[in-house]
């Protein structure tokens, strides 16, 4: 019996934390694909149609916040913020803009599996109804 692996769009540009972040997540049984830039998420985006996305909102081409808002002029699959921003309105306008979580850096790979889990979780419900 083939298993269907989710696909995660991991946006960042950082290669150290990009390569560990998907290092965990291809652990973990998900199929991984990577973005150094906003441009080239935005490529990937329309070419894969991930089921989850992983954002870092301090990209060099573009900011993250422009990317959600990008997103989710057509999609509504779940972002993950993950981000060194730790200002409460940076939080707040990433949210009010279309993510559905933030994460502070640094932050733990299990944390970061359980969130993915109930982002996946929540559009599987959705898609139920
Ligand atoms: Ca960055």
């Amino acid at each position: 019996m083939a298993v269907i692996k989710d696909k995660i769009l991991v946006i960042e540009d950082e290669k150290s934390i990009n390569y560990l972040i998907g290092t965990v997540l291809t652990a973990n049984g998900y199929d991984v694909i990577k973005a150094y830039t906003g441009t080239e998420a935005c490529q990937m985006l329309d070419a894969y149609c991930p089921d989850l996305i992983i954002l870092d909102l301090g990209l060099p081409d573009m900011d993250g916040v422009d990317i959600i808002r990008r997103i989710r002029g057509w999609s509504v699959v779940p972002i993950i913020v993950v981000s060194a921003r730790t200002r409460e309105r940076d939080k707040i306008e990433a949210l009010d803009l279309g993510a559905d979580d933030y994460l502070t850096k640094p932050f733990g790979g299990g944390e970061l599996l359980a969130r993915i889990r109930t982002a996946l979780r929540h559009t599987r419900t959705q898609a139920a109804d």
